[in-house]
């Protein structure tokens, strides 16, 4: 059984919001077609409270950004909501980064509730929340499968998205096109 975990695609992660991936909103189209193919398909967000320890303003490195309930923090209107299955939402807690969409969340239940054992991943960003989040995938022991044309990274230092790869690749994941 196929699962597809769309990761992230958020407005504040888009052109326009608060924490803009470069391109952010390419991967949308390509993540409404894997959408299509995939029976069961999550949606993860970045879902924060207004005090997270992530945001410039409490010592962490990232402007303030998808907090709860906001405009910013709600999933991009072209994501195809229909083929949407179950939305999961991470770092809610003050303390935990929460880049993971498995960290402190149902993800894991719900995949294994659907009988899913190999996992699609695709979203923003590719070097933060996609990396993680498939990483914790495979130690968690589904086939993982990233792909690279459904997501893109923030590259804070040039070659962060060839090295999230090679961390991928190194940890057995899958990487297509
Ligand atoms: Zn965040």
């Amino acid at each position: 059984m196929e699962g597809l975990i769309v990761v992230d695609v958020q407005n504040d992660f888009c052109p326009g919001g608060a924490l803009p991936v470069p391109d952010g909103d390419a991967v949308i189209e390509p993540i409404n077609r894997l959408a299509e193919m995939i029976p069961f398909v999550v949606a993860t967000r970045d879902w924060h409270p207004p005090d997270h320890h992530s945001f410039r303003d409490q010592g962490g490195p990232w402007p303030v950004h998808c907090v709860r309930e906001t405009s910013g923090a709600q999933l991009h209107p072209k994501l195809h909501s229909s083929q949407i299955d179950a939305i999961v939402d991470a770092g809610r807690e003050p303390e935990h980064e929460g880049y993971s969409g498995f960290e402190h969340t149902e993800l894991e239940r719900l995949l294994r509730d659907q009988g899913v054992d190999r996992v699609h991943v695709a979203g923003l960003a590719l070097d933060y929340c996609v990396k993680e989040t498939a990483l914790d995938a495979r130690r968690a022991g589904f086939e993982v499968v990233l792909h690279r044309g459904a997501t893109r990274a923030i590259n804070v230092e040039p070659g962060d998205d060839e090295r999230a790869l090679e961390d991928l690749r190194a940890a057995g994941v899958e990487v297509a096109d």
